[in-house]
């Protein structure tokens, strides 16, 4: 007897995440149809599977299959750095690009709660900030109006929003990681309780009680997949102890901007071509890798050629590139992290925010007459960030603003490459991340010249002009 084919939808409007979880876990065992096996479910059932196989038996993986829609509103940038660091879920959250914020919209820690006197100077310089950018949006503006005037025929609307981001962009660079922002996150059940616990043992304040706060929202939908999500005693002892090691050690001059290739794999390009006849051959990897190694330069071009060199821009690139990785130590403005942090598909390890790699002096800041002031919240900045890192290094971040400089190590495949400077050497992107985007792209097409040529290069520029148009660095004052 034949089956007929179907495919057809869970209702989530009639069934609970926790249910539907159970109905596909159940078709491991069952030869009942997936609608069959829900009706016959109740919400205290699908608790008690939950209970045995997920939580008894450790089958976490049908944790995933329960999934989440969590607003999460007003919490400070540093809180959703953390929380978007979870990386196997989905995130929209406000931009700093296209909202503007208001002078009042910023978290002040609990930590500053016995420290009276510096929880007020930590407020006046929050606010110093917020003034300086409100004051800014309309000085920038008049630069960016100046410099990409309305066309003839161009509707003033249009051009307004065409300019839009060229200021924004710039201003934003004064918002400190206090500022508030909201989040929505779409998260499976299972991504979800490992993200709580990680909050919840966090060294901020904030962010455990954020943590606190999303057990108690979802467990109204997913009440056993969450319960018994606990503080980490191993994530609470590496985040006292490593940093310890870390900054036992004499600080070096900060540096300014930067994206070093610090390690890659040597046989990237043959490895990626091996893999790529692997996929649609009967030989093992090893002897497909010989067969590469053993190819005429021109052969190995045309295989590349083959694999890589049909595709458009937005078709992605086959699997088999993800063979090659490739390590960057990044300095970077917080303002391109922003962007940066969002690519979920590599291996993330950014430092702490913090005012001792220097900060970023955007050109049309100082061509709109406000280097004095930018200079003078900096030293504010600077005042406060010290006094608070002397009893909590971790609440000292909540005051540093977008223009300064961090470090992030990353680790990407060749595959994630090609995405992320495709969507960010873009003309559209970000200034400052779009240097970092071309600087990963020379640093590729340096080492792996044949599978690196392909590789998105926007038209008629390079980075270093991106980097003479618009920007300007300035060092430290520590
Ligand atoms: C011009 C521009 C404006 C933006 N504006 C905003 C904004 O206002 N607010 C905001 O929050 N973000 C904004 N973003 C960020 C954007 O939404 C992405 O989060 C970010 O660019 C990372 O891209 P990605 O998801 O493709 O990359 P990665 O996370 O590195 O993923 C790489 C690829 O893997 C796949 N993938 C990864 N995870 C999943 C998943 N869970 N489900 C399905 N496929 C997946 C996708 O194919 C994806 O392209 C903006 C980005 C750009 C370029």
């Amino acid at each position: 007897m034949t089956r007929e084919r179907s495919i057809y939808l869970l209702n989530p409007k009639e069934l609970s995440p926790e249910t539907i979880a159970v109905a596909f876990a159940k078709t491991s065992r069952s030869s009942k149809s997936f609608s069959t096996i829900a009706q016959e479910l109740s919400d205290e059932a699908s608790a008690d599977f939950h209970e045995k196989w997920v939580v008894g038996y450790g089958h976490a993986s049908v944790a995933e299959h329960a999934v989440l829609h969590i607003a999460i509103e007003n919490i400070s940038r540093l809180a959703i750095e953390t929380l978007e660091s979870n990386r196997l879920a989905s995130y929209t959250e406000k931009s700093s690009r296209y909202q503007k914020w208001r002078p009042d919209s910023f978290y002040v820690p609990a930590e500053l709660n016995d420290h009276p006197e510096l929880k007020t100077k930590y407020q006046n310089t929050c606010r110093f900030l917020f003034e300086t950018y409100e004051n800014a949006l309309p000085a920038v503006k008049k630069v960016v109006e100046n410099m990409v005037p309305c066309q003839k025929d161009e509707n003033p609307d249009a051009w307004q929003q065409r300019i839009r981001s060229d200021y924004v962009d710039v201003c934003r660079y004064l918002l400190p990681a206090s500022s508030l922002a909201n989040v929505g996150v779409t998260i499976n059940g299972r991504a979800l309780e490992y993200a709580i616990q990680k909050m919840i043992s966090h060294p901020l304040q904030e962010v455990r009680t954020i943590g606190e706060e999303i057990k108690i929202v979802a467990e109204k939908n997913i009440p056993t997949l969450v319960k018994y999500a606990q503080p980490s005693a191993y994530l609470q002892s590496v985040y006292q102890e490593i940093p310890v090691i870390s900054n036992n050690h004499p600080t070096v001059d900060p540096e300014i901007f930067s994206c070093r290739l610090v390690s890659y794999d040597q046989n990237a390009e043959n490895r990626v071509l091996a893999a790529g006849l692997y996929r649609f051959g009967t030989l093992s990897y090893e002897q497909y890798l010989q067969i590469v190694e053993d190819m005429k330069p021109e052969q190995r071009k045309s295989l590349a050629q083959q694999m890589l060199g049909s595709r458009s821009r937005f078709d992605v690139p086959i699997r088999e590139l993800e063979h090659a990785f490739f390590t960057f130590d990044v300095v970077l403005d917080q303002g391109a992290y922003f962007e940066l942090k969002r690519h979920r598909m590599m291996t993330q390890t950014p430092q702490s925010l913090t005012t001792k790699l220097g900060f970023a002096l955007p050109r049309k800041l100082v061509q709109a007459g406000l280097r004095d002031i930018f200079m003078q919240a900096i030293e504010m900045v600077e005042n406060t960030y010290d006094e608070i890192y002397q009893f909590n290094p971790d609440a000292a971040s909540y005051i540093v603003p977008n223009a300064y400089n961090r470090r992030v190590l990353l680790t990407m495949n060749l595959r994630t490459i090609f995405h992320l400077v495709n969507l960010r050497a873009a003309p559209n992107a970000h200034f400052a991340f779009r240097r970092i985007a071309n600087k990963i792209r020379e640093e590729v097409l340096r080492v792996s010249p044949l599978l690196g040529s392909f590789i998105y290069q926007p038209d008629a520029e390079t980075w270093q002009s991106i980097e003479d148009c618009h920007f300007e660095f300035t060092e430290s004052t520590h």
